[in-house]
């Protein structure tokens, strides 16, 4: 068996634990409402399996929290509990195999995570010897080694980092763009500018939606809306209590190769693209002062004004450049605000609405580390009518604690 078959089985297998899943969903009339990177991947796989999909995004693919990701692929130490961590894990390989098959430009060169505390880098040696034993490919790795990994990155006092070697980074935006593509050679339709308005039941069963643009007759809808917080009582009656958080991204123009992994330093992480683009996003969070609440009142995307996104920005590089110093000569390229759809409970909101069964919803954070996996199970569940058990601790009727994650 040749290396692009076994990932592609290795994959397969791993969606449920138990081997291929096969969904056949031949006339399932289903509506996918939000074109990020978890809608895109839902579509992609309903349209695979043969149901009659339509993708409808009240602004456009991937102009929300994917757009505005950092999207690093990883399922390390942060994915708690263990539950958590395999579904994460599951999902990293199974973007091996939509890499083949929709020919994804993915940078698989692992991720470098070091803290300048001893404190916190005795924690992170405990972290990793947990990742090890859940199968993660994680070790520590000493100044030596750091310096033949990132010769232009210094690492300050940190004598110890760790590296998760099975980590990668995308383009979200380009990446959603071509499962929306795969799906529509699929015979999937795409509709945008176009919003949910709507929905119409008979006897407590889905008869049709309405959209800004009229009605489409639908067996199912799926909620992938992201952190639109409305979106679960407005059309699943039902709500899923949010805790979206903002958090800057930045993008340079392209540069000559600086860094080869993903960084994750204090105070900030950062990959380059192979198209030579820096992403950076910040450790912190956005920072904490009245000026900024009052321009995140309404959850926008970008800043008011140029003036205020590259300041942000030149912030945002000063601190990099106390790891990466050739960075201080980047040319800022973009700056965005995402904001995280975020379940109170740190975990995804994967399944069917209690009141409306036809109504799935599909919300989370890691969604672009997780969003194969997502597809596959939940275009299994929707096609085939059945339970997936491993999706058993992500359903919306659960008891939403809240744990600060991210
Ligand atoms: C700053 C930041 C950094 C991140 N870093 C990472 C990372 O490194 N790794 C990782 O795995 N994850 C990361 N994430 C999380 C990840 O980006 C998200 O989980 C993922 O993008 C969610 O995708 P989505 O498709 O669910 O949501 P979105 O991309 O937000 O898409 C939802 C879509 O729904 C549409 N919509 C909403 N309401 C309606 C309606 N009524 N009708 C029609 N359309 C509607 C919106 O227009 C939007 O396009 C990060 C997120 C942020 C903000």
């Amino acid at each position: 068996m040749d290396r692009r078959t076994l990932i592609k089985l290795l994959a397969a297998m791993s969606v449920s634990g138990c081997g291929t899943l096969n969904n056949t969903a031949k006339g399932l009339r289903v509506v996918v409402a939000g074109a990020g990177i978890i809608g895109a991947s839902i579509a992609y796989h309903l349209a695979k399996s043969g149901a009659k999909v339509t993708i409808i995004d009240k602004q456009g693919p991937a102009t929300h929290a994917t757009g505005g990701s950092f999207a690093w692929i990883n399922a390390t130490w942060a994915k708690q509990p263990q539950h958590y961590h395999a579904l994460t894990q599951s999902s990293v390989a199974n973007w091996h195999g939509l890499q083949q098959d929709l020919n994804l430009d993915i940078r698989w060169q692992g991720s470098l995570e070091w803290y300048d505390s001893d404190k916190r880098t005795a924690k992170l040696v405990e972290q990793i010897a947990e990742q090890q034993a859940w199968g993660e490919r994680a070790r520590m790795v000493d100044t030596n080694e750091l310096a033949e990994l990132e010769p232009e990155v210094e690492f300050g006092n940190a004598k110890l980092a760790a590296f998760s070697e099975n980590d990668g980074a995308i383009d979200p935006v380009v990446t959603t763009k071509k499962m929306l593509t795969a799906a529509r050679a699929m015979g999937a339709k795409i509709q945008y500018p176009c919003e949910l308005v709507d929905v119409s039941l008979k006897s407590g069963r889905l008869v049709e939606v309405t959209t800004s643009l009229g009605t489409i007759k639908a067996d199912r809808l799926v909620l992938a809306t992201g952190a639109e917080l409305d979106a679960g009582k407005q059309f699943a009656d039902f709500n899923i209590p949010q805790r979206s958080t903002p958090g800057i991204i930045v993008t340079t123009a392209p540069m000559p190769r600086l860094i080869n992994r993903i960084i994750s330093a204090p105070g900030a992480h950062l990959h380059q693209r192979n198209d030579g683009r820096i992403v950076i996003g910040e450790q912190a969070g956005v920072p904490q002062n009245e000026a900024h609440a009052q321009r995140l009142k309404n959850r926008p995307n970008r800043h008011p004004d140029k003036k205020i996104a590259m300041q942000h920005a030149s912030r945002i590089l000063d601190s990099s450049a106390t790891f990466v110093p050739r960075i201080s000569a980047a040319t800022i390229d973009d700056v965005r605000i995402g904001w995280r759809p975020l379940p109170l409970d740190g975990h995804p909101v994967i399944g069917p609405s209690r009141a409306r069964p036809d109504v799935y919803f599909a919300i989370m954070h890691s969604g672009v580390s997780l969003a194969p996996i997502v597809g596959q199970l939940a275009v299994h569940e929707l096609a085939n009518a059945t339970v997936i058990k491993r999706l058993d601790e992500y359903r919306p009727g659960r008891e939403f604690v809240r744990i600060k994650r991210y």
